[in-house]
């Protein structure tokens, strides 16, 4: 893919470049920017120009078409989501964000009876306050539970470095940070299907509207009908809005987050509902827009996604408006903690 773009390239660049150009004012054209006050406007015209990729001409096309932007102290600056999701919907296959979630979903190729097959994977989470040393003594960090024996699997073995407290839904640990929690756990997966015509009816309406896929934050997320209304389905909004519809049509569903695991995990969410078998199945309508931005996906997978559980993902104990992480100071602030989540495949690179 990526040598065939390339020898285009040596080809006469006038046409070239007018296509290329077309390609990023149509992605901007659709694009939903992240709306007040959850815009975060911190990337410059340099990190902003490595993130695109899209050449210096092409970017102040964008900027005199609307790209929105903000002054910063040194020139115009820009919201990161607004920059992936024009990046994502470009196609022009060697922005920052294309190649990066291609990487991250090599996996999609596979047939999904690879699916059921048990993978076995360790993490390791660290949190820690932006506050650092004024934090002080007496902090605690929480952690949204680990739950792969949802899809039959388990966490095999775990540790932390400061004094540990477990409930429903969190993993506790004393400050003061940054604290640790590593260890190793198994995933697995079914292959299923949803039985019920009301739910089969339910997500195919919603998957016939043709959403897009798009990296918001949350919070953004959480008004879904706001975001769908411009044609975008995150997967936050989407299992919101599923979970309402099973819900109404009498069924019990729940949203769930976690992750998509693979060399860059992917933050994500999906619906659990129990089905007229009497069997939770998993439905993740994200995984057909999604695929659309992995190389080769195989064309079973957006189907097999509506009902089976996946050994690629790990779910939490946090429904999809739950945050993953807490904090609160040695002094009473609370706030959300800084995260770093490596979750490794054993035995792959
Ligand atoms: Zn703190």
């Amino acid at each position: 893919m990526e040598t065939s773009m390339d020898s285009t390239r040596t080809s006469p660049a006038a046409p070239t470049d007018a296509a290329d150009a077309k390609r990023w004012l149509d992605s901007l054209a659709k694009l939903y920017p992240v709306p007040d006050p959850h815009r975060v406007e911190n990337v410059d015209r340099t990190q902003a120009l490595e993130i695109l990729r899209c050449g210096p001409a092409v970017f102040e096309e964008l900027l005199a078409s609307g790209l929105p932007h903000g002054e910063g102290q040194s020139g115009v600056v820009f919201d990161r989501h607004d920059l992936i999701n024009l990046a994502l919907h470009s196609g022009s296959g060697l922005s920052m964000p294309e190649r990066a979630v291609r990487y991250a979903l090599r996996w999609m190729r596979e047939d999904p009876t690879q699916w059921a097959t048990p993978l076995e994977w360790t993490f390791h989470i660290e949190l820690s306050c932006v506050r650092g040393e004024e934090c002080g003594g007496g902090s605690s960090f929480a952690h949204t539970r680990l739950l792969p024996e949802i899809n039959g699997g388990a966490i095999r073995e775990w540790t932390s470095d400061r004094p540990v407290r477990i409930d429903e839904q969190d993993i506790t640990m004393s400050g003061p940070g940054p604290v640790q929690l590593s260890g190793r756990l198994r995933t697995e997966g079914r292959l299923m299907r949803l039985r019920s015509p009301q739910l089969r009816a339910i997500t195919k309406d919603f998957i016939d509207v043709g959403y897009r896929w798009a990296q918001l934050p949350k919070a953004v997320q959480a008004d879904y009908t706001t975001v769908m209304a411009y044609g975008v389905a995150p997967c936050f909004a989407a299992s919101l809005f599923l979970e309402n519809e099973y819900r109404a049509a009498g069924y019990q569903a729940i949203s769930r987050s976690g992750w998509i695991l693979g060399m860059l995990d992917l933050v994500h969410a999906w619906v659990e509902v129990v089905d007229d078998d009497g069997v939770t199945k998993s439905v993740d309508v994200i995984f057909d827009p999604l695929s659309r931005h992995a190389e080769d996906a195989h064309p079973e997978l957006p189907q097999a996604a509506l009902g089976s559980r996946v050994n690629r993902i790990l779910q939490t104990a946090a429904a999809a408006d739950v945050p993953h992480t807490g904090h609160t100071c040695g002094d009473g602030q609370t706030g959300v903690p800084q995260t770093r989540t490596v979750i490794r495949r054993v035995g792959k690179r």
